[in-house]
């Protein structure tokens, strides 16, 4: 604070004092808080506060919240950062205290609701949760009895939690998880589980000398807040900063290299720029000599086995000849001596060079997952995997505890989120399950959609509309949600499930060079309890009959099984009272107690037991300054009924499995790929048909500039950016940020501007493959000539009046069928004052609700990686004398075929045994290793 306080004082006007910053109230406070109450200004009125941590579900990064729930009405009055969380360290961004908004949303469903008409129709009738429980449970219990598994489908947008479902649905063992990670991130998780065997990267910001950041985390970027704290840490202490984004960000403005890059061209940039460390030697050749697989790719590439390190570098360079820093200028726009220039300062930095792309360019582009590979071989030649400053792999900096008792894995394989055309998928094909029910591979007899709204996040809504309003293709759809959604309109229950300071959660990510969880609490339960009331479950204490999921998955289980002969029940009975079902104190208790090295003796040291520990502080740092993970001895236990192969593995005599490998004559961990070492050259990608891509490279583009003709008005649109203050689906009922954002302009270059006749708010119509969307115009020199770009946070809608998504963000509008497959989406009226309990509500001022581009886009799977490519081909036109602002037009019988041409880009498996997808790859909610195989 004083630190701050002399920084501030130095801007001050002289005689100007500071007024020192309100800390947060020490711990010892927190069960009785008193400040005054702002609104009874001028008097001085007391207010007493349980003050109770939790974590923000706002967004992925797990920030610490310290909510003030107001001891008289046990109500909760607002939301700040919570200083003990290790990796939020007391900050937040601006969705972290508005949760406080969506809490007191007057238009939450606060109630479960059943559909009373048609799906879709929108009429509904408040039913009890006993009663949800027995129809639901009833059906998933007769679809498993059926031996009809792979009928029951989960599909997640945000988890927020470690953990508890994967006790639920291998408990049911069925193989129903889906997620949304193929609309987000599966390019870079491929590009990073090829070098590493761990699909994520770590940079350890604070500590960098230089970082690159394909990506705009200072404002938005995965891991927001944590992040963007320590890279302006590193920022103050010295270090440089480069950003590749076609869009002058917010993040590209604060670095001291702006790449716009033409989008696609990363990694021929990232080649060349690889391409001067080797010319120049500025590489690290010790690490890169210990810890590649250099000989196999000598060996198997070359027919050298007796190749030397050194015979590998020359290799190497002619490999990279062709990437000169005037091929990726042609490429990228970008100029070869800055591309010189910023490699250098890469060399320069050596291990303390930090990295990070995650949606960004490996999401939008055809062959995206050869970005991340691409960045990871300059963490590679560099040696700053693993380091003080470096980028390690996610898994390192991520503590994930394990419960008591777990279910066996499933022995079922899903091919409705695993088709056997995408083998190397990270992860499920989520968003062509339309197309696979259209095709008739499947059908989904229940299926949960949770803090997910494909119909407005995915690609050509219009299709998961077809599919989930068609009561054969999915025959019963719960929607778990804290809020209403596009998708949720089209359920057949509507279950309201809490928000940030409404639930149980444990989350951990990695933010940095530490482990560490933290623990989300339903704030007002908690108060409560502190003050002795008792609760059966939590939607008692939330508001109306909000739930959380933890204790609706445990009932449902519970009532799928309910004498137990099922052999799901027993997953569900308390560790401490045999028979019973577990309650959620008890599930987190013994996580607590048992589960995380350090904590019962931390708790101890205060007089206090693990769960009263987490309670009370709502995070705990497991491990810090964790590096070099790789060299981690095999201690001789390990090493018993081991041999080493011929590739200095150290195999398993048992199982044949690698547990390690040799390096300068010590058994160590390594990493978990097949060779142990970090992939140069892939093994994989070869045997599984790729032959071509087995080393790190580059893909043009399905955007590529030369494919595209500006004077006929074509551009590629970046539809991918986020605002630092929206976040998807989830803050559409935040009143603060929706004020502060509510509108999506294209971005348009002035030269473009200038080329079609534009001016800043007119109006425009972008034509996709499938449709068009109608939008007005920013003009702006922050963006490359040649690209235009649209936030995806707007464009909300509703079709009634009062109904459905709410109105502090959504436009109503009419939505219309002309023919089959055939949709047109008209705004009837934008975002209005309307009267509620919230008086603000009838204080809006805004009336823009932005437009949706989403569903005009075609899916265009990736046939490697699987990730959606959501960079679009554009054609821009004035708009036509019926053209009105929002308007949407789709037709879904193209979109369908277009999904057919990219399908057929594919080499299915079977890969090499019979095999559905290499066994050392990744999965989420793995199933048994039999499974695997056709
Ligand atoms: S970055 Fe913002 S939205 Fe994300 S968890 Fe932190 S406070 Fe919440």
């Amino acid at each position: 604070m004083d630190d701050d306080q002399d920084s501030r004082a130095a801007f001050l006007p002289e005689g100007m004092t500071v007024t020192p910053l309100e800390k947060a109230p020490p711990p010892s406070k927190w069960n009785d808080w008193v400040e005054y109450d702002a609104r009874a200004w001028p008097r001085r009125v007391e207010k007493r506060y349980a003050v109770v941590p939790t974590i923000c579900f706002n967004c992925e990064a797990a920030c610490g919240l310290l909510a003030y729930v107001d001891k008289e009405t046990w109500s909760v009055r607002r939301m700040e950062g919570n200083p003990y969380h290790p990796a939020s360290r007391g900050r937040n961004c601006a969705k972290g205290p508005a949760t406080v908004n969506q809490i007191h949303d007057p238009e939450r469903i606060l109630y479960p609701l059943k559909r009373a008409g048609k799906r879709g129709e929108g009429t509904w009738e408040r039913i009890s949760w006993q009663r949800v429980l027995e129809e639901i449970s009833s059906e998933i219990r007769r679809l498993i009895l059926e031996g009809r598994r792979n009928e029951i489908m989960y599909h997640v947008g945000r988890p927020g939690h470690d953990g508890y479902m994967e006790r639920v649905l291998q408990a049911w063992g069925i193989d129903g998880h889906n997620s949304h990670t193929n609309v987000c991130s599966s390019a870079a998780r491929l590009g990073y589980e090829l070098w590493q065997g761990l699909d994520r990267p770590s940079p350890d910001h604070s500590n960098a000398r230089f970082i690159l950041m394909i990506s705009s985390h200072l404002e938005s970027g995965h891991y927001f807040n944590p992040h963007a704290q320590r890279i302006i840490e590193a920022k103050l202490h010295g270090a440089k900063i480069a950003v590749m984004d076609p869009r002058l960000s917010n993040t590209a403005s604060m670095a001291d290299y702006w790449l716009p890059t033409y989008p696609g061209s990363e990694a021929a940039v990232l080649l060349a720029m690889g391409g001067i460390l080797l010319e120049e030697d500025l590489i690290d050749r010790e690490f890169v000599r210990r810890w590649t697989n250099w000989r196999e790719f000598m060996t198997e590439e070359r027919a050298n086995p007796a190749a030397g390190f050194e015979d590998f570098l020359a290799c190497l360079k002619e490999v990279y000849a062709a990437f000169t820093p005037e091929f990726a200028e042609r490429e990228s726009g970008i100029p070869a001596a800055q591309i010189v220039e910023v490699a250098r300062e890469i060399g320069n930095a050596g291990t303390a060079f930090a990295t990070h792309v995650w949606r960004s360019a490996a999401s939008g582009n055809l062959g995206g997952w050869q970005v991340s590979r691409a960045l990871g071989f300059l963490n590679v030649l560099t040696g700053s995997v693993g380091t003080r400053g470096g980028t390690s792999p996610a898994a390192w900096d991520k503590f994930v505890a394990v419960p008591f008792a777990l279910p066996e894995p499933q022995e079922e394989w899903n091919e409705l989120a695993w088709p056997r055309e995408y083998p190397l998928a990270h992860h499920e094909m989520s968003y062509l399950l339309p197309y696979f029910l259209k095709e008739g591979r499947g059908r989904i007899g229940v299926y949960f959609t949770r803090a997910y709204n494909p119909v407005w996040t995915n690609p050509d809504g219009a299709s998961w509309m077809e599919v989930l309003r068609d009561e054969e293709k999915i025959g019963l759809h719960a929607a778990l949600t804290p809020t209403w959604n596009e998708t949720a309109w089209l359920a057949d229950y509507v279950l309201p499930m809490g928000l940030a300071g409404e639930r149980h959660d444990l989350q951990s990510q990695e933010t940095h060079a530490s482990r560490w969880i933290a623990f989300r609490q339903p704030v007002v339960r908690v108060a409560r309890e502190r003050a002795g009331e008792k609760f059966e479950f939590t939607y008692q204490a939330n508001p109306g009959e909000v739930w959380e999921e933890d204790e609706f998955w445990t009932c449902l289980s519970w009532n799928i099984d309910p004498d137990g002969r099922m052999g799901i029940r027993k997953y569900f009975e308390s560790p401490y009272r045999p028979g019973q079902r577990i309650t959620v104190e008890e599930y987190y208790r013994w996580i607590f107690e048992n589960s995380v090295p350090g904590l019962p003796e931390a708790a101890a040291c205060e007089g206090l037991s693990p769960l009263p520990y987490m309670r009370k502080y709502g995070a705990f740092e497991v491990t810090k300054d964790i590096y070099g993970v790789q060299n981690t001895p095999l201690v001789p236990a390990q090493l018993q009924g081991t041999s080493v192969d011929e590739a200095d593995r150290v195999l398993s005599e048992k199982d044949g499995k690698t547990l390690g490998v040799v390096v300068d004559g010590k058994a160590v961990i390594g990493f978990p790929t097949p060779s142990r070492k970090l992939e140069f050259f892939s093994r994989t990608m070869k045997d599984w048909s790729w032959p071509e891509h087995a080393l790190p490279g580059y893909i043009p583009s399905h955007v590529h500039w030369s494919d595209l003709d500006r004077e006929k008005g074509e551009y590629v649109l970046i539809p991918t950016f986020r605002l630092p203050t929206l976040i998807h689906t989830r803050t559409g009922n935040a009143k603060w940020l929706n004020e502060i954002s509510h509108s999506n302009p294209l971005w348009i270059h002035t030269s473009d501007a200038r080329r079609l006749g534009l001016r800043t708010g007119e109006l425009l119509k972008v034509r996709t493959q499938i449709g068009y969307f109608v939008v007005r115009a920013w003009v702006t020199e922050g963006i490359r000539p040649g690209v235009v770009a649209c936030s995806h946070h707007m464009g909300r809608w509703r079709v009634r009046e009062n109904d459905g998504t709410g109105r502090w963000c959504s436009a109503l509008v009419d939505i219309r069928e002309e023919g089959a497959g055939v949709w047109r989406i008209r705004q009837v009226e934008g975002v209005r004052p309307f009267r509620s309990g919230d008086p603000d509500s009838e204080r809006i001022w805004w009336q823009d609700a932005g437009v949706h581009q989403n569903l005009t886009f075609a899916p265009q799977p990736d046939p490697i990686s699987g990730m959606h490519c959501w960079h679009q081909k554009v054609r821009i036109e004035p708009p036509g004398p019926e053209d009105r602002y929002g308007d949407i037009y789709v037709d879904t019988n193209k979109s369908f075929a277009i999904y057919r041409e990219w399908l057929a880009r594919t080499r299915p498996a079977p890969g090499p045994n019979n095999l559905r997808r290499p066994l050392w790859f990744q999965r989420p909610f793995r199933p048994k290793d039999t499974a695997y195989y056709f």
